[in-house]
């Protein structure tokens, strides 16, 4: 027999402290935090990279655009929401009108200490002009997007750049003080022989070095089965010449780090569609229109700029961001593609930010 239990037993009340919902954490329905946002500031970009853009591309209308004011305000929202690492992107973020204003204002939360990083991603061909402003304005570690050291191959990948153009704009990044990760996607017959040239280039530089398997998001004109190199094969290629020694750093994504032991330096692969590293995933995405990702490989997606232009207080926001968060996908299911078929996901990367 149970012992009889009076209903006149005092329970003890708990306290549950109420948070606001402006500054309640982002946790979504797998008890995952999220503390790392990327924001597209524009679709736009002075490259056509092969693997990112197709040569004729439709940018979407200037008023389906974040305003940089809506801009502030979202990242500010997130911030406040426990976001500590923030990355601009795009399309090409140093094409946008005012980015440097954004920069500078989204900076303050740097100065509060609320937002421990605030960096960027870019192709580097307007870097000459802006490294110095970017490091005064609080910026210290960039990405810059570089797939191969020579100059036709270079024109032939992002469909007519200037590989010189690139090179100085790392110089002049190194030399305002910022610190330089390089990006190159993995791609047949384009890049695959000159990985070991990209590395040891890059380490002598001090600059750490990332490499990626390229991702079926939108229509590129091209057949990106012809293009897809698993890196798991490039890793056993570097093995035979270098040794390889695993390092614990994660940022929460896709990127896992060596370090070569021959130059001392950095590198990673991102292998999106080889491993699965969305149990750890802390991370969401803000495309340019406003629309909220909260999985790159999921057509999920919540509009923000709806809730940003109907009401000038942040409850509408907050609202839409906690939906969102709810609906966060456990992962993805990206597939690299049978040959002749479409992408797996109909976005461009530079409409979301890579
Ligand atoms: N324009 C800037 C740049 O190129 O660095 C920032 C935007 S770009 C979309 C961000 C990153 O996404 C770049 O490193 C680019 O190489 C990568 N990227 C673009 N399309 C990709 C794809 N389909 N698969 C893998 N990476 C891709
Ligand atoms: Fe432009 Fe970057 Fe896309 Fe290349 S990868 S087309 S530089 S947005």
């Amino acid at each position: 027999m149970p012992p009889h239990r009076s209903t006149s037993t005092r329970v003890r009340r708990v306290n549950i402290p109420f948070v606001p919902a402006a500054n309640r954490p982002l946790v979504d329905g797998f008890s995952r935090v999220v503390t790392y946002l990327r924001v597209s500031v524009t679709d736009r970009c002075d490259l056509r990279c092969v693997y990112c853009m197709s040569p004729e591309m439709t940018f979407l209308p200037r008023k389906d655009l974040l305003t940089l004011d809506e801009l502030d305000r979202v990242c500010s929202a997130f911030i406040a929401r426990g976001v500590r690492k923030l990355r601009l992107t795009g399309g090409e973020p140093l094409m946008r009108r005012g980015f440097l204003d954004l920069v500078r204002s989204v900076a303050r939360h740097l100065g509060s200490g609320d937002l421990q990083e605030l960096t960027l991603t870019t192709n580097g061909t307007q870097l000459s002009r802006y490294a110095a402003d970017l490091a005064a304005f609080g910026i210290r570690r960039i990405n810059v997007s570089l797939d191969t050291l020579d100059a036709t191959a270079f024109r032939k990948i992002t469909r007519g750049g200037d590989l010189a153009v690139v090179l100085e704009g790392i110089a002049a990044a190194r030399a305002a003080g910022l610190k330089v990760k390089i990006n190159t996607v993995a791609l047949r017959d384009l890049n695959e022989e000159v990985f070991e040239e990209l590395v040891e280039w890059s380490h002598a530089r001090g600059m750490d070095i990332t490499l990626i398997e390229t991702m079926p998001l939108g229509d590129t004109g091209e057949d990106r089965t012809d293009r897809y190199v698993p890196l798991s094969r490039v890793r056993s290629q570097f093995e035979k010449r270098y040794t390889l020694v695993d390092l614990a750093d994660t940022t929460g994504g896709p990127a896992r780090y060596v370090r070569v032991t021959e130059t001392g330096g950095r590198l990673g692969f991102i292998t999106p569609l080889t491993h699965n590293f969305c149990q750890t995933c802390n991370r969401v995405r803000i495309s340019c229109d406003g629309t909220l990702h909260t999985c790159l490989g999921q057509d999920d997606r919540v509009d923000l700029r709806k809730a940003l232009r109907t009401s000038s207080s942040d409850e509408m926001l907050n609202d839409a961001i906690d939906g969102a968060m709810r609906q966060k996908p456990l992962g993805h299911d990206f597939v690299i593609e049978r040959r002749g078929q479409s992408p797996a996901l109909s976005r461009h990367m530079s409409v979301t930010g890579g």
